[in-house]
């Protein structure tokens, strides 16, 4: 999953983003409003988390924004203390929900979860293909009972083939979709992602297929028991 945080706090910025990175999501962090349309039509996000007080433009007049260029991300609201027509404004201008600051972490890991599962609409919040099934809430891979070992990049990678089984996925969309914009990760590394998580898969039945000069497509393998 890859969130956009924006918070032009830079300490509840810092400790909100590694909270996020450590359930094993890309966090992209931006301290003003208006870079926020542009970053949503370059990059795949699963949640906005939107402050309301920036400078420069504020999160209702970004939100706005968002909203009329189309963009459905579902967007997360942080709101001060007792104000109530902050939320209201915030909800009535096209926020999913909202958290009132100061926040437990905890419970913002909550509402990120149930904003993007609300979104995906995934059913029993797991992901499947021939034998595999990749359990989003426990965070873990089986194929049939038997538990995968997968580190936290083999799994974004796994996490997004999966959403895309049948198409023809680029190394560029994969890296864009895994890497936050603090980290240099190069299309080899995405190579010898796929290339370790093809050994893993291959027991599950399912086959990465490098379609040459562009990408790669997750299927099921002829040879599937
Ligand atoms: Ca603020």
């Amino acid at each position: 999953m890859r969130l956009l945080l924006v918070e032009d706090d830079p300490d509840l910025a810092q400790s909100t983003k590694r909270a996020l990175e450590s359930q094993g999501w890309t966090v992209d962090w931006t301290a003003r409003g208006e870079p926020v349309p542009h970053s949503i039509r370059q990059d795949p996000y699963d949640l906005v988390i939107l402050d309301i007080g920036l400078a420069g433009i504020d999160g209702f007049e970004t939100l706005r924004r968002l909203r009329a260029q189309g963009s459905t991300t579902p967007v997360l609201m942080l709101t001060a203390r007792d104000a109530v027509e902050d939320r209201v404004r915030g909800l009535e201008g096209g926020a999913d929900d909202y958290l009132v600051k100061p926040f437990a972490v905890i419970e913002l890991v909550a509402r990120v979860r149930v904003l993007t599962r609300r979104a995906q609409a995934r059913s029993d919040n797991a992901l499947c293909l021939g034998g595999l099934r990749m359990d989003l809430e426990a965070r873990r891979v089986f194929v049939g009972e038997q538990a995968l070992e997968v580190s936290a990049r083999e799994w974004s990678v796994l996490e997004f083939l999966l959403g895309r089984v049948g198409k023809v996925v680029s190394k560029e969309q994969i890296l864009q979709s895994i890497a936050g914009w603090d980290e240099s990760l190069s299309e080899n590394a995405i190579e010898v992602y796929v290339s370790r998580l093809r050994a893993k898969l291959e027991p599950a039945g399912l086959r990465i297929r490098t379609v040459r000069g562009f990408g790669y497509l997750l299927e099921v393998s002829e040879a599937a028991p």
